[in-house]
């Protein structure tokens, strides 16, 4: 092996859940998109919701948008892996994809609200926890007024809510201004890719291949 590292040696590739969250209007939806574009490795979950659909939003793609009914019998299943109620309406997490993706060695990327982090916090607190924010509150109005998606009192409550969420901030491990998109998309994928050369847990697994390399 002229005492080269064969990386195809790599220990299986754990997999690692991502959340994303932020203010709504933050531009979450936008970033993930342009992530899933050029990111293999990654699995978006895809969240269950009783809001009525947006023009252009696809069901099982945006968003599986089911009945109060339907949202509450899987609550009764402990089918998701956290649920809040974000503006009047349900929103979860469902558990089995996230663990058999995580399972297979998959990433996950989960983009939903601040609530909703603090919950999977708990549940999971080796998650990696990135705040996605606007460059300011003006540019947040500026962006969810121009998604022309809401009524003017829902943007109003969104524009409430964002300035209590931003105090969330200290719980999470990283954090990304959504200026110009393209930045934002690389400084989250970075992110992505840093996490997996953390020595952490790996450090003996790592260490073993240069003993076979000696
Ligand atoms: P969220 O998913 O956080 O609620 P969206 O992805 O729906 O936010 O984005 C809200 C609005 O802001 C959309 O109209 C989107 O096109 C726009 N937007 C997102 N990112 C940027 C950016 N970096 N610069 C300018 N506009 C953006
Ligand atoms: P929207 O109605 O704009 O699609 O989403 C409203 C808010 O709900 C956003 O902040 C979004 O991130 C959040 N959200 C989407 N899916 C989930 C989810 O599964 N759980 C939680 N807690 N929030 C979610």
């Amino acid at each position: 092996m002229n005492g080269r590292i064969d990386s195809s040696k790599d220990n299986k590739r754990e997999g690692k859940l991502f959340i994303l969250s932020g203010p709504s209007g933050t531009g979450k939806g936008t970033v993930v998109k342009q992530i899933l574009k050029t990111c293999d490795n990654v699995a978006l979950s895809v969240s269950m919701t009783t809001r009525a659909s947006r023009r252009g939003e696809v069901h099982g793609e945006s968003y599986y948008f089911v009945s109060q009914e339907e949202f509450e019998k899987i609550i009764d299943k402990d089918g998701f892996l956290e649920y809040a109620k974000v503006y009047e309406h349900y929103y979860g997490t469902p558990r089995e994809k996230v663990m058999q993706d995580l399972d297979a060695g998959r990433d996950v990327l989960l983009e939903i609200d601040i609530q909703g982090a603090m919950k999977v916090k708990r549940s999971f607190p080796d998650g990696i926890f990135i705040f996605l924010l606007p460059p300011s509150l003006k540019e947040l109005r500026r962006r969810i007024e121009a998604r022309a998606t809401d009524a003017q009192d829902v943007i109003d409550l969104r524009m409430s809510k964002a300035a209590e969420e931003i105090r969330y901030l200290p719980a999470y491990d990283y954090y990304v201004i959504n200026d110009d998109l393209t930045e934002a998309v690389e400084k989250v994928k970075s992110i992505f890719s840093a996490e997996h050369q953390r020595v952490d847990q790996t450090a003996e697994r790592i260490m073993e291949r240069y003993k076979e390399a000696d």
